[in-house]
């Protein structure tokens, strides 16, 4: 997964363009809900948030490292394919 670090700034562009609805917005910055981001495994070649956040603050979360299979397993529980 993902994870949104305190560099954000709040711009609310990456929360619609996550295919998983698993960007929201938390107390203090926007945050990612680990159990639904895939990275866009499944949906994108490249994650989507990343793509547009201005101030590149969306790196890999290291709590969260998983393989591709692993976020494919995921892409497949979240949409029901499993
Ligand atoms: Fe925060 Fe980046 Fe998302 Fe904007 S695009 S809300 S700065 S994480």
């Amino acid at each position: 997964a993902l994870i949104i670090t305190d560099d954000c700034i709040n711009c609310d562009v990456c929360e619609p363009e996550c295919p998983n609805n698993a960007i929201s917005q938390g107390e203090e910055i926007y945050v990612i809900d680990p159990d639904l981001c895939t990275e866009c495994v499944g949906h994108y070649d490249e994650p989507q948030c990343q793509q547009v956040c201005p101030v590149d603050c969306i790196p890999l979360d290291p709590a969260h490292v998983e393989s591709k299979d692993e976020l494919m397993d995921k892409y497949k529980i979240i949409t029901g394919e499993a």
